[in-house]
This record gives structure tokens, C-alpha cells and sequence, in this order.
């Protein structure tokens, strides 16, 4: 059987935006307008699904290293999602697993956004706790009114975990959010530390500045980050300092009409790069 990396991540991992670098007419013409994924999902056609998949850094590592892919065909991801793709695939025997983190925003109550517990299967739905929290404080700021769901998830936080919505919070969202932060981190550790008894494990750094202060403190997590390669030469575990290195810092940078806020084709580049020194 041919060798394979099974990938997580998000939509920078699915390489959301890199079909802008396209230089056909039809692509050249979609860098003058906003295109965020919703614009850009309905103008797919075959050729840029095949230069998104073959730019992004787990295409560019595929064909350098022979090895078969494994990734997300829908773009976007929580928490959860990278870790629910990667055991989905494990049966496959990875050569390695890569899982780029997403933003802490995206937690579940319960880590896995299939738990089949009372209040993650309710009637009304589920939420992320901490987006949910944080659209609820912008209601309560703007005096809008609250949903019957809003209203059961905002009684269970108050309940289980004593969190109030409360505006003298909004600065200390993530800090109320801890014990729900720390369960779904060590989940996270839990599925990475089963992994590593079979293959291994490569995390990248998440492009949001809350996951990347736990990246930065938690030592299980940061020790398995992948040192990334910067334009300067120099290598980097945070993301943030490592993305400031390039020229461009996004594809909205490249191309600003497009106000899209994912990698570049040349970050990809040095992604793929940096994880392939790795896995020599
Ligand atoms: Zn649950």
C-alpha cells in the first residue's frame, strides 16, 4: 500500500483562496472582487479545484514525496474536525498525521461535535460555546433580543460552569471559558497521545492569537509544533511571527479586493517545505 499523511485542519489547511493565483483570465478577473468562500465555492471549475489541491502545502508534499494525501473535501473546520477527519483515516496506516489547530472559538461543550449526551443533542440544537458567548454578549450590547435557544444554552453555562453573560466579561471571555478550554485541550491530547503509539504526530500552529498563547504555553502542544520556515530563513513555531516574515501576509494582501484572509501560494510553499524537513 502506498504511503500516506492523513492531514486536519481548516481552511487553511484545505487551501481556501489559492485558485485567485490562477493566471487564466476568468481568475485574474475574480482577484478585482471579494471573494471569500462563499463567493468562490460557486465558481469552482476543474481546473481550480486541481491547482487548489495541488498548491496547498499537502499537495506540494504529496508530489514531493510520493505519498498519497488525505484531506478534508469540504473547506472549514472546528475544533473538533482535524481529530474526527484523522481517526476517521487512521485504519489507513499513516506514514504521519499532521493536524494544523484551529481557533479555540470553535470548541464543543464536549470536544466532539457528534457527543450524544442530553445537552448536545437538545431539540434546539447545538452551539461553540465561547462564539456563542461572545455573539450573546454582542446582543446583549446592541439590546437585541434572545432566542429560546440562546436562552437554554446561556442557563446550562450559568448552571454547569457559573459563567454569566455579562459585558465587564467581554475582555475576559477565554479566561471564563478555562475549564471548557482545558477539557476539550486534553481531549485534543488524549486523540494525539493514541496516535503517536502508531505513527507520527505534527501539529502547526493555529492562525488565531487566543490558540496560539495556548500553543505557546502548553507544553504538550508546543512541543510537538512543527518549526516553521519564514521568508527570512528562520524558523518559527508561532504562526503569527512566522506569517509577518513574508512579503504578503495574506491573499488579501496579494490581491486586496478579494479581502480573503488565508495563506498565500508562496506561504504554502514553505509550509510544505518546513513540514517535509520533518519528516525526512
Ligand atoms: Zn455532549
Amino acid at each position: 500500500m502506498k504511503e500516506s499523511i492523513i492531514f486536519g485542519g481548516d481552511s487553511f489547511t484545505w487551501g481556501e483562496g489559492l485558485e485567485l493565483y490562477l493566471n487564466t483570465d476568468k481568475w485574474i478577473n475574480e482577484r478585482s472582487r471579494k471573494n471569500h468562500h462563499n463567493d468562490l465555492i460557486k465558481i469552482q471549475d476543474e481546473e481550480s479545484i486541481k491547482f487548489r489541491n495541488s498548491n496547498r502545502f499537502a499537495g506540494l508534499i504529496e508530489q514531493k514525496l510520493g505519498v498519497q494525501s488525505f484531506v478534508k473535501k469540504n473547506n472549514g473546520g472546528g475544533f473538533d474536525d482535524g481529530v474526527l477527519w484523522i481517526n476517521k483515516h487512521f485504519k489507513n496506516k499513516p506514514t504521519a498525521v499532521v493536524l494544523q489547530l484551529t481557533a479555540l472559538q470553535r470548541i464543543n461543550f464536549h470536544f466532539s461535535r457528534k457527543c450524544q449526551c442530553d445537552i448536545c443533542q437538545n431539540k434546539l440544537g447545538n452551539v461553540r460555546p465561547i462564539a456563542f458567548y461572545i455573539e450573546c454578549l454582542y446582543k446583549l450590547l446592541h439590546k437585541q433580543e434572545f432566542t429560546e435557544k440562546d436562552k437554554f444554552f446561556l442557563n446550562y453555562l450559568e448552571e454547569q460552569y457559573n459563567i454569566k453573560l455579562d459585558l465587564k466579561n467581554v475582555d475576559t471571555v477565554y479566561e471564563l471559558f478555562s475549564p471548557i478550554i482545558d477539557y476539550n485541550v486534553n481531549k485534543l491530547i488524549e486523540n494525539i497521545k493514541e496516535w503517536e503509539k502508531e505513527t507520527r504526530v505534527y501539529l502547526i500552529d493555529s492562525w488565531e492569537v487566543h490558540t496560539q498563547e495556548l500553543t505557546n504555553t502548553n507544553e504538550e502542544l508546543n512541543k510537538r509544533l512543527v518549526p516553521l520556515k519564514g521568508f527570512d530563513g528562520k524558523y518559527y513555531k508561532k504562526y503569527a511571527e512566522w506569517e509577518s516574515t513574508f512579503p504578503q501576509l495574506r491573499i488579501q494582501n496579494d490581491f486586496p479586493k478579494t479581502e480573503n484572509e488565508h495563506p498565500t501560494l508562496l506561504q504554502h510553499k514553505y509550509l510544505s517545505e518546513s513540514i517535509i524537513e520533518q519528516l525526512q
